[in-house]
């Protein structure tokens, strides 16, 4: 499947690297301690493959039909994927998603938290799960606005027995990212969460810089998605 039209892929993906380890340098952070999610949204297997064969193992989706088109066959290939939904769930898709994915990054509301523990208990299959968080306050998106996440976050805990770790957020398109970053890492460490998943392509040095353990990266590996996604 790898061939050499894929090959900006892999020097997209050093270059990634490199500027991480920079960012982690600058920031006094132990080189190599954030995880990058390289996400793969809308691009083909073909596309992915050369990262998994280059020994990458960290993985996102934005969609639970995509990815259960895309991974089945690419995790029994490459034994040691870590997939990690970060796009909105339906609750009609929890199954298909507790099967597929070992992160679901975007539990934001009582009804999903309540169908993710009824799944988990059915299954057997306990993904980690992180909180999202719309620290914008954008109407339009996903996530746990900041002034209920202290009582979602305890309800997910003790309510739900979801084995939570961590929280995510994608702060809003034209705004300074680094406020936003700020008030997810203040309420992880309000509530003990080891991770904190943010940055993307346009502003992830900052994440780093404001304590990011997990960035998601899309555009600055695989390079611009087709229009849809
Ligand atoms: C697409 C997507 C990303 C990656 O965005 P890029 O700007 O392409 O790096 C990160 N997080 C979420 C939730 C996404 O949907």
């Amino acid at each position: 499947m790898t061939d050499d039209s894929h090959a900006d892929v892999l020097d997209n993906w050093r270059q990634v690297q490199s500027a991480v380890a920079e960012a982690e340098a600058a920031a006094g952070r132990a080189v190599g301690s954030v995880r990058v999610v390289a996400v793969g949204k809308t691009h083909p297997a073909a596309r992915i493959h050369p990262l998994l064969a280059a020994g990458h193992r960290l993985f996102g989706e934005n969609r639970v039909q995509e990815a259960a088109a895309k991974w089945p066959a690419l995790k029994a290939e490459f034994p040691g994927v870590e997939l990690h939904l970060i796009g909105p769930l339906q609750t009609n898709k929890v199954r298909e998603a507790v099967a597929l994915f070992d992160v679901i990054e975007t539990v934001d509301r009582p009804k999903l938290a309540a169908a993710l523990a009824e799944e988990m208990a059915r299954s057997g299959r306990r993904p980690a799960c992180y909180v999202e968080v719309n620290t914008g306050l954008e109407p339009q998106k996903a996530g746990v606005v900041p002034s209920d996440a202290d009582a979602f976050i305890e309800e997910c805990r003790d309510r739900w027995c979801l084995p939570l770790r961590g929280l995510m957020c994608i702060p809003p398109a034209e705004a300074d990212p680094v406020p936003h970053f700020r008030c997810l890492a203040e309420l992880g460490r309000r509530h003990a969460l080891p991770v904190l998943s943010m940055g993307m392509s346009a502003d992830y040095p900052a994440a780093v810089a404001a304590g990011a353990t997990h960035l998601r990266i899309g555009t600055a590996i695989f390079g611009r998605r087709p229009a849809i996604g």
